[in-house]
């Protein structure tokens, strides 16, 4: 049996699942392109039938992003295959993943049918996949709490009726790891053509067992591990992207496992995912936690500096954390800041680094100093959305104290032409927001506001995001500045254009 891991990336479907994550599909196909640097296997990209946007989403995908294989999910039913077909019409390789719930419960309540239903289904929706498309998913939903001897059956008949790779799922997270681990032993001796297709897990974390049930999985013959960056999914979300590859690889001596990733792209991807859904991540969080490597304990930091094993496992530049290394100040042209920003892995040249280095002049000389994770933020803020901004902001002028009412002007520019307005609030931002809104006339809802400082220091660049929401509508919203009031303007403005966008039609 081979000992290369499929990393199965799902965060465009399953992360995507969460309230709120919604992406454009300009983000979308940003994210997709980042998957292919840190070289995963397949990407899912979308489940097509969900609404024309998602269609539309995974074939822009499948259109630009070459290397890994584009998967489409779609339910066991022809006009959601079909649906799939059509999305990865122009894939260089595609996958049809299929599903259907197998547990009784999933039968008798979801399906409202019968085991012998469920099964025909199965074989049928496989057939008809495979007609379509070589490369062919069939997922069990819910297996782990399915009955075995029926998950044999339906494992052997799919794979007769041709599917090439079989996932057994903990759809609930109701596993624990020596459990998955049986569960995958079990299966690849009491089927005869197990060995025809491939094993796969996908693992939610329900219980916290996610990243340990699915290497439990692996260690036992599955050789496709389905995970998400940062963890993103449904509920509790899914097993962790970068804890499944980390753990494979520091700790090779157990798994004797490999996987195709370039670890050093894990900590780029992690920070664009947050971004873009608006998700963060939490301080403690394994390998892509602000303190992650952060030791702060005397005895630890002492240690360290003596021999960097002692208590560090793997190496911050292993994720590719290149730490607060001073890179440029206001006196860099444009030529030093095109050769950072391509180190970087942005691309920029002629309007749009003039533009950005505009930008940049306005923090280096607030800063003095510009890091690389400055400038990461000022392209992933600031840089190319794929599409004109509605709303920008050209100037702000707040006033605020603890004995007076808070009062803003903005000037901004909406669809080329400038206008000005007043606003009080309960505090500076509030004014501004209350200023914004005489202007831009939509009733939105905010629902998420937080601000966070890119790098250390008094001069630090604040990052503010926020969620909006108006019907059925959600978006995100990001700004940037050393100034805070500033950067909570352009990320409301932001996000009122991202709903402007929205509402012409689907982003
Ligand atoms: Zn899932």
């Amino acid at each position: 049996m081979s000992d290369k891991i499929i990393i199965f990336d799902t965060t465009l479907r399953d992360g995507e699942q969460i309230p709120g994550a919604s992406l454009t599909r300009f983000e979308k196909l940003e994210i997709a392109k980042q998957l292919e640097k840190l070289n995963v296997d397949v990407i899912e990209a979308g489940f097509p039938i969900s609404s024309p946007g998602d269609l539309e989403s995974v074939k822009e995908i499948a259109k630009a992003v070459k290397r890994p294989v584009i998967a489409g999910l779609c339910r066991a039913v022809k006009k959601d295959i079909d649906a799939c077909r059509d999305a990865l019409k122009p894939a260089k390789r595609g996958r049809i993943h299929t599903f259907i719930g197998t547990s009784d419960i999933h039968v008798k309540f979801i399906t409202n049918t019968t085991r012998e239903e469920v099964l025909r289904r199965s074989i049928e929706a496989v057939k008809l996949a495979r007609n379509y498309c070589d490369d062919v998913e069939y997922s069990a939903m819910d297996a782990a709490r399915t009955d075995f001897d029926y998950l044999c059956k339906i494992v052997e008949e799919t794979i007769k009726a041709g599917a090439t790779t079989i996932n057994i799922p903990d759809s609930v997270g109701y596993s624990e790891p020596v459990e998955h681990g049986k569960l995958i032993h079990d299966l690849m001796n009491a089927v005869p053509n197990i060995n025809k297709a491939i094993i796969s897990v996908h693992c939610h974390n329900d219980l916290g067992m996610a990243t340990a049930n699915s290497l439990s999985a692996a260690m036992n013959g599955a050789r496709q591990i389905e995970c998400t960056i940062n963890g993103l999914g449904e509920r509790a979300g899914n097993a962790a992207l970068e804890e499944i590859v980390m753990a494979l690889k520091v700790r090779k001596d157990v798994y004797k496992l490999e996987t195709n990733i370039k670890s050093e792209e894990i900590y780029k991807t992690s920070k664009l995912v947050s971004r873009y859904t608006g998700i963060p991540v939490q301080p403690n969080k394994a390998i892509v936690g602000h303190n992650a490597f952060a030791h702060a304990s005397g005895i630890h930091q002492d240690a360290i500096l003596k021999k960097e094993s002692t208590f560090g496992i793997m190496t911050p530049s292993s994720i590719g954390i290149t730490g607060h290394e001073l890179v440029l100040t206001s006196r860099s042209g444009r030529h030093a800041l095109s050769h950072r920003l391509s180190a970087l892995g942005f691309k920029a040249e002629g309007e749009e680094l003039n533009a950005i280095y505009t930008k940049f002049l306005v923090i280096a000389d607030k800063k003095k100093e510009v890091f690389d994770e400055d400038l990461q933020a000022l392209m992933e803020t600031e840089g190319k959305k794929g599409f004109d901004a509605a709303y920008s902001l050209i100037d702000l002028y707040v006033a605020t104290g603890i004995k007076i009412t808070p009062t803003a002007t903005v000037e901004i520019k909406i669809n080329g032409k400038s206008f000005k307005a007043a606003g009080i609030g309960d505090g500076p931002v509030d004014a501004t927001y209350k200023a914004i809104n005489s202007l831009v006339k939509e009733d939105v809802t905010l629902l998420d506001y937080q601000l966070r400082s890119i790098t250390g220091g008094k001069e630090a660049l604040g990052e503010v995001s926020v969620r909006i929401k108006k019907g059925a509508i959600e978006v995100n919203g990001r700004g940037l500045s050393t100034d805070v009031i500033e950067a909570s303007a352009r990320a409301y403005l932001d996000a009122l254009s991202k709903l402007a966008r929205a509402k012409l039609s689907k982003v």
